[in-house]
């Protein structure tokens, strides 16, 4: 059966929930439709690796708040449906469901996890970005016999391992780069190292597995260097990639994601918001793509100003933002602002309180990482709002802060 929505949103998480808030707040006025395969209604992601293993997962804490008020709205939530294909010219989607026809579409569909073709169809082996997939990984981990291990030692990874120190579990992370979090430098990724291993997990860097052997009752991961992990539980942590497959018939641009202009606009009436757009972000004259928390949450509200002016005939807004991002592990909040190309000179100042890496190319302040230090880092991000110089920073950070 086909339906009509004036603003179709594709996605379930936090880009597509903060759309259908701006488009029921600036043109209430308008039918939305939010179309997800998740079964679940939209839920907050970043707690499913952080949530301590003796507290439990539960998905009505962690789904959004603003969603009784849409729904009291009228806005219709489409879940268990996938959107299957797209066609810009007749303004129609097809979904397991049936087709929907709409004035304007939001494409927030985020990212899916990679899973390499050794791992695939084992026992015991886990992604995490889904409510489902934490659920199932908790229960395998709950089994405290079972040994774990996490391959990738990105943030995802990190904060699970973190979780599973706490519970006092062994655990151990593989990741093929000598230099965890590398993209920020020598200095962070030793800070980053060291936290873990200061609160006793197991580090295999450098190292990439080249297997997964069973004997009768445990099961080891096999390392290049010939080192074994135990490994009876599997999370494979090593990022992920956009979900554009279904889109490739469809006429719109893909590369790293979906290429959007500077209003999120891919194509006519047509708009994407969060990990999966590509967009040139005037804030670093750049153009990126940002798998983060708050970038999507942004590029939502922006998208749905943007698709619901579409349908009114009123001009667009660009999106400009600050990449952010946050992570929890071992009671450290590690937070980064800014956005970097790889030649920046750092600048550090480590106290009891926690660290500080500051990014400067030439003249200008590009971003900023924080291990704890928080106010500081308040401070750092409110200025890297605008085109920050150094002078402007210097005297922020206490004396002794060394450029290396
Ligand atoms: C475990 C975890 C912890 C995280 N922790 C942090 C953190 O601490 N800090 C931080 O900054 N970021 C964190 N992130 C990243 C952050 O959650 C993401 O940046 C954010 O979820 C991206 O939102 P999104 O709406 O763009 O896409 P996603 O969250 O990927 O959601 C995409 C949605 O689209 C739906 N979908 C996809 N394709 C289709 C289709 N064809 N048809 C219908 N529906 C479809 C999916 O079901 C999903 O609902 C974390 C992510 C995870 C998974």
């Amino acid at each position: 059966m086909t339906h009509t929505a004036d603003v179709l949103i594709v996605g379930g998480s936090v880009a597509a929930v903060r759309a259908a808030e701006a488009i029921t707040r600036h043109a209430p006025e308008l039918s939305v439709t939010l179309a997800s395969d998740d079964p679940h209604l939209p839920y907050e992601r970043p707690p499913l690796s952080k949530i301590a293993l003796t507290d439990s997962l539960d998905l009505a804490e962690l789904t959004y708040p603003s969603v009784a008020g849409l729904r009291e709205h009228g806005v219709r939530f489409e879940l268990n449906t996938r959107v299957t294909n797209l066609d810009v010219t007749s303004r129609r989607v097809g979904t397991s469901g049936g087709d929907i026809d709409y004035g304007a579409v939001v494409l927030a569909i985020g990212c899916e996890p990679i899973l390499p073709p050794m791992f695939r169809d084992l026992p015991n082996v886990f992604v995490l970005r889904r409510f489902g997939d934490a659920a199932d990984l908790r229960a395998a981990v709950s089994d405290r016999s079972r040994s774990v291990a996490v391959i990738g030692a990105g943030f995802i990874g990190g904060e699970f391992a973190a979780t599973l120190a706490k519970d006092g579990r062994d655990v151990t992370i593989v990741d093929l780069a000598e230099r965890p979090l590398g993209r920020f430098g020598d200095l962070v990724a030793a800070e980053y190292a060291a936290l873990h291993r200061d609160r006793g997990v197991t580090l295999e860097l450098g190292d990439g597995v080249v297997g997964v052997e069973d004997s009768v009752d445990a099961r080891v991961l096999r390392l290049a260097s010939g080192r074994t992990v135990p490994a009876d539980v599997i999370l494979v942590g090593i990022g992920v990639r956009p979900a554009t497959q279904w889109l490739e018939p469809s006429g719109l641009t893909l590369g790293n994601g979906i290429l959007c202009d500077a209003t999120l606009r891919a194509a006519d009436r047509v708009f994407a918001a969060g990990d999966v757009v590509q967009w040139p972000n005037g804030r670093f004259d750049a153009t990126m793509r940002i798998e983060h928390w708050t970038n999507a949450a942004e590029h939502g509200r922006v998208a749905g100003i943007n698709a619901a002016n579409t349908v009114s005939d009123l001009p667009s807004i660009e999106c400009a933002t600050v990449p952010y991002f946050w992570s929890d592990q071992h009671g450290v909040r590690i937070q980064f602002a800014g956005f970097l190309t790889g030649s920046e000179e750092v600048v550090e100042s480590r106290e009891d309180g926690g660290s500080l890496f500051v990014y400067r190319k030439g003249d200008t302040v590009t971003g900023v990482i924080a291990f704890e230090r928080r106010a500081e880092f308040v401070k750092l991000r409110a200025l890297l709002r605008r085109p920050t110089l150094w002078k402007a920073v210097q005297p922020m950070l206490p004396a002794g802060a060394v450029s290396m």
